[in-house]
Formats: structure tokens, C-alpha cells, sequence
């Protein structure tokens, strides 16, 4: 006697992304969205596990327990909606009006979400494994999210083979466009620190400015490097410089800058530092001054490398949208910066011009058309790798 096997479950994407955009999940607050999600998960035999970090929800789920193991990862959490009054509709009601989906989270990344969820129902049979790493904390301060999944996964020896983050790349046709590496991050705020007095009397006072502007000069004149195998140059912004002195005859105490450098795989984020606090130091030689510099890596550059498991995503990619996408590692950071570290990431999701904006919205016919570009990568998937 054999088992009969398992039927394909025909789950609606777009009834599953309304019912996820109606829970007003802005980060921190999860409202039931990851118990709506964790409910379907159970209902396609998933064994689901909360993994709840301060106050955010995350899960775990996974479906078998044979290599190869498939991910999709995400986030249910949302950024605030702006301007309530500017929206046509309400942010959270999930409106369809032409055929378009509006509403705070349908292209970042709610959407995709409901995809996966419906192409896992389609595809009951597999060999391997697959699972969610869902957060609910991408959008916020992202402490207690995947970083910390990712963490407790690899200190349990949970092998994720593959991963797959929803994150809209789309640029401006869905399929146009997949994300295999990301830039790094690096912010630095300075300080400098004189002595006040009297513009009149300038020796007995000590300016900062004059010391600020030349670390910030000397900064910006560094050529980070010329491109990075398929990246765009390392690039330094100078983001703010405050002093805050309403007065015309007084020399302030103190001046303030931050910068920001998105940086490619040739340099790492502590060496980027070490650069910044070693042009601090030695200007504050030159101008016998103090400055003090904090920095924070939000993120190190990655590339997963092109190969099988880029080719599988390209193909299905194709078969659902009849596009080739473009294989970029343009824009932002995201979550995948936390994956990089078990397993080679890539990034597909849909078409990202309206996310974090007054009446962000999708086609619904796009939502079916992911749906079925992540059905043909799990079969490819699958069919490449086990
Ligand atoms: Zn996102």
C-alpha cells in the first residue's frame, strides 16, 4: 500500500495578501499577521516555530526534513503609512479598484509573502525541504529579526541550503530584474570639539570648524576603488554637518558631521572604520584638537556568485514573466545581508517604484504572474539540486 500523495491546495495569493495587508503590522507591532501566516503554514504541513525576540515575532517554518533545503525569507512588518489623509483609501484596507492592489505592504513584501505561500500550495510534492524565515522586524531597527533567526538556526546546525528573499527588485516590469548582492553600509558620525570665545579674540578660542571641514575634505578625496565585479564604485556622502551657532561673534565649541559609504565586496566595514578614526586622529593631530568618531556597520557587501542556483531563478523567472532579468546589485541593504552567511541568497520579488510611498500599490495580475515564477522556481529548484 502506498500513501496516497498529497493534493495541491489552491490558495488565492491575492485574498491571502489582503488578509495580510488588513493586520497593521508597522514595525514593531505584529497584530495577528504572523498567526495568519503560521495558520497557513500548518494547514500545508509545515512545522512552524515562533522564534520571538524581544518584543518581535519571527518564524521558522519547514516543510520535510531532507537536504536540500529550499528557503523563502521575508518580513511581515511594514513601515508607517506617512500621511494617512494623502492615501485614496485606507492604508490597511487593502482596496482593489482597476485591478490594482493598494495598501501599506502590498509590494513591500506582504505580496510576495501570499505568493510563496500559494506556490508551496501548488507544489505538496517535493523532494528536500522547504521553509520561511519570516521577521517582523526588516523595517525597524532589524536587532531582533532575522539576524538573531539566523543565529539560533546555525548554533542548532539547521542547514539551509538556498535562499530565496521576496524583497521587491523588480525595476519596472516584474522579472526585469534579481538581486544577487548587495552593498554594505557604513555610517560614522564625528565630533569635534574646540573652545568657544569671541570672534574677535580668536587666539583664545579654538575652532572646529576649520578641522571638521578638513577631515570631511580629506574623506571625501579618497577614490574608494573604481567598481566591483558587477558593482557599482564605493561611494562616501557626506550626510549633515551641524554647528547650530545663531551668533555672528562667537567661534562655537563644537561641530558635528556624519557620513555614510555604501561600499562593495573590495572592502570590508571594520577597515572602512579604521580609515575614518585613523583621519580623525591625524587631523586632530595637525590642529591640536580633539574629535570622536562613532561608527556603525549596518551591513558588509556579499555577492552570491552566478552559478546553478541563479540559473534556476533566471529560468523560472522566464517561464512565468517571459523576461530575463537583469542580475544587479544595486539599492539598499536588506535581510539578505544576515542570510549570506548560511547559504548563497538571491533576491526576487515584484516591482518595487511604489514600496514605502502614499498609496503604495500592485497589479494583482503581478501577484499571480510571482506566484507562478516562485511555483517554476521551486520545481526547477527541486529538479537542479536534489
Ligand atoms: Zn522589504
Amino acid at each position: 500500500m502506498t500513501s496516497p500523495a498529497p493534493a495541491s491546495v489552491s490558495i488565492d495569493p491575492v485574498d491571502l495578501a489582503q488578509a495580510l495587508i488588513r493586520r497593521p503590522s508597522v514595525t514593531p507591532a505584529d497584530e495577528g499577521a504572523m498567526d495568519l501566516l503560521q495558520r497557513q503554514l500548518d494547514a500545508l504541513g509545515f512545522t512552524c516555530r515562533r522564534m520571538k525576540f524581544g518584543e518581535i515575532e519571527n518564524l521558522y517554518a519547514r516543510r520535510g526534513t531532507a537536504r536540500p533545503n529550499l528557503c523563502f525569507a521575508g518580513h511581515t512588518d511594514v513601515v508607517p503609512v506617512g500621511d494617512d489623509a494623502a492615501w485614496t483609501a485606507g492604508p490597511f484596507e487593502a482596496q482593489i479598484r482597476d485591478g490594482v492592489l493598494y495598501g501599506r505592504g502590498a509590494v513591500d513584501m506582504k505580496s510576495a509573502i501570499a505568493a510563496f505561500v500559494s506556490a508551496v500550495g501548488k507544489t505538496p510534492e517535493h523532494p528536500g525541504s522547504i521553509s520561511f524565515l519570516i521577521t517582523g522586524d526588516e523595517e525597524g531597527v532589524a536587532e531582533d529579526g532575522t539576524v538573531k533567526v539566523v543565529e539560533a538556526l546555525a548554533a542548532e546546525g539547521e542547514i539551509i541550503d538556498h535562499c530565496i528573499v521576496g524583497e521587491p527588485t523588480s525595476a519596472s516590469l516584474l522579472g526585469d530584474m534579481v538581486k544577487i548582492g548587495r552593498r554594505g553600509s557604513i555610517n560614522a558620525w564625528i565630533t569635534v570639539e574646540g573652545q568657544q570665545g569671541h570672534v574677535a579674540y580668536p587666539h583664545r578660542a579654538a575652532n572646529p570648524i576649520p578641522m571638521l571641514v578638513t577631515i570631511l575634505s580629506r574623506l571625501q578625496s579618497r577614490v574608494l576603488d573604481e567598481g566591483y565585479e558587477g558593482f557599482q564604485p564605493s561611494n562616501l556622502e557626506v550626510t549633515t554637518i551641524d554647528v547650530g551657532n545663531t551668533a555672528t561673534n562667537v567661534i562655537p565649541s563644537t561641530a558635528r558631521a556624519r557620513v555614510n559609504i555604501r561600499f562593495n565586496p573590495a572592502h570590508r566595514g571594520k577597515d572602512l572604520q579604521a580609515w575614518i578614526e585613523t583621519e580623525c586622529a591625524s587631523a586632530a593631530e595637525d590642529f591640536k584638537a580633539r574629535a570622536e568618531v562613532m561608527c556603525k556597520i549596518s551591513g558588509e557587501a556579499f555577492l552570491t556568485k552566478v552559478g546553478p542556483f541563479t540559473d534556476v531563478i533566471v529560468a523560472a523567472v522566464e517561464e512565468a514573466t517571459g523576461r530575463a532579468p537583469e542580475l544587479s546589485t544595486t539599492g539598499g541593504t536588506s535581510d539578505a545581508r544576515f542570510i549570506r552567511s548560511l547559504c548563497p541568497v538571491v533576491e526576487f520579488g515584484l516591482v518595487g517604484s511604489t514600496m514605502h510611498q502614499v498609496d503604495e500599490r500592485v497589479p494583482v495580475q503581478e501577484i499571480r504572474d510571482l506566484a507562478k515564477a516562485y511555483e517554476a522556481l521551486i520545481r526547477r529548484y527541486f529538479a537542479a539540486f536534489a
